[in-house]
């Protein structure tokens, strides 16, 4: 059984068109990320897919069903956000068992008092609390359960709202951002707890966040979103190791991947500030040359950099510096010993990992650079001149 298909979305609100061609498959069990910037048309593709929002041109599947005009209430899917709206007035355990009561009892089973005369109705209202008492376990909400949602703390609030979701047994879990009104340690803790319910409950799950290291961290595979447009779906690894948009590789990686400006002239040598270091591109023009922070190196030769400044971060220095010919920001991490020597103004020379360097047309798209083989010594840690 397949999980969630999104095929050929558009959607627009008045003249902004907000959700272009989006198609995305979420496999059974699968837990994938949708990540992308604020207002980039996340929200909408998952309401879209909750039927809380209608389409302008595409289909929607759940569970092998098409569900493109279905009813919100008719689709099967659970939804987590933010805000976790729990009856203020209910105890966890009642709060947990909403969807099953209003599913499970009709309207005269769920009065107090006269429901118990139907029939059937006290071993439907038993059947009831086991499930929420099993949810309830799974979050580790046991001991709550008699506790009003005032009582809480946010982060058993938003387990509530995840039990409350678990308990429908729904063919898809949606998320969005439930872990944003958390304060950081706490997000920590619950995104672990998150990976641990889906692993036991194994229902396909579409997790939106604007935070990349919580889709990294969390996901099957993450979904990149900008401008309404996906522009890569892939695991977490292929997304960092290969990205294949420059909007990519700069949103996902932090500290955020360095973007050096480069010319790929004629004889298909990259140059940075006019300097070429042994790298051949296919493609001619300007290019931009990306290399993450962990793939630069303080060498004895290379490009000449001036340090701005230095953030001591505990285990290491991130070490902002300035590429003399091109003008790049350039971003690397040394050792935490090494901070008194990187004052502000110290000139360096700087390697870089060029077998794992992405590059970039004029128009953010992925384009293929090698090493130049006729090169020799220069293959790793490479620097120009
Ligand atoms: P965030 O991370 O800030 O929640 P998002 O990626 O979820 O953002 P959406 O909420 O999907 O983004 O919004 C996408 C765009 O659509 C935004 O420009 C937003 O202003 C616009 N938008 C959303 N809902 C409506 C609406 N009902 N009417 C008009 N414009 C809307």
């Amino acid at each position: 059984m397949s999980g969630v298909i999104v095929s050929g979305v558009d959607k627009s609100f008045g003249s902004t068109r907000v959700l272009r061609d989006v198609s995305l498959t979420i496999g059974a069990g699968e837990f994938v990320s949708l990540v992308g910037p604020s207002g980039c048309g996340k929200t909408t593709l998952m309401r879209i897919i909750a039927g809380l929002e209608r389409l302008d041109r595409g289909s929607i599947e759940i569970g092998d069903r098409t569900v493109t005009g279905i009813r919100a209430a008719e689709r099967d899917v659970a939804m987590v956000f933010q805000n976790y709206a729990l009856y203020p007035h209910l105890t966890v355990q009642q709060n947990i068992s909403v969807p099953l009561v209003f599913r499970r009892l009709s309207a005269l089973e769920r009065i107090a008092g006269l429901g118990r005369l139907v029939p059937g109705t006290s071993e439907r209202r038993a059947d009831i609390l086991t499930s929420v008492n099993t949810a309830a376990d799974v979050l580790g909400l046991a001991a709550l359960l008699q506790r009003k949602p005032a009582q809480l703390s946010g982060g058993q609030r938003q387990r509530v709202a995840l039990a409350r979701a678990i308990v429908r047994e729904p063919k898809a879990f949606l998320m969005d951002e439930p872990l944003s009104n958390l304060d950081a340690s706490l997000r920590v803790q619950t995104r672990k707890e998150i990976v641990e319910i889906h692993r036991r409950v194994g229902a396909s799950t579409l997790y939106v966040t604007h935070d990349q290291s919580e889709a990294m961290s969390m996901s099957d595979r993450v979904a990149v979103m900008m401008d309404g447009e996906l522009l890569q779906v892939a695991t977490p690894e292929e997304i960092y190791s290969n990205p294949l948009d420059l909007r990519v590789a700069t949103f996902i990686g932090s500290p955020r991947i360095n973007t050096l400006a480069a010319v790929a002239g004629e004889d298909g040598q990259v140059r940075v500030g006019g300097a070429a270091f042994g790298l051949l591109s296919a493609h001619r023009g300007a290019i931009t040359l990306c290399v993450r922070p962990e793939d630069v190196a303080i060498e004895r030769t290379g490009l000449s950099c001036r340090v701005e400044h230095a953030e001591f971060m505990g285990d290491c220095v991130l070490v902002h510096a300035r590429v003399e010919t091109s003008g790049d920001q350039i971003i690397l991490r040394s050792t935490a010993a090494s901070r008194g020597a990187l004052t502000s103004g110290t000139p360096l020379a700087i390697g870089l990992e060029l077998t794992r360097a992405h590059a970039f047309d004029a128009g953010g798209k992925r384009v293929n650079v090698v090493l130049d083989r006729a090169a020799p010594g220069q293959m790793r840690r490479v620097s120009h001149g």
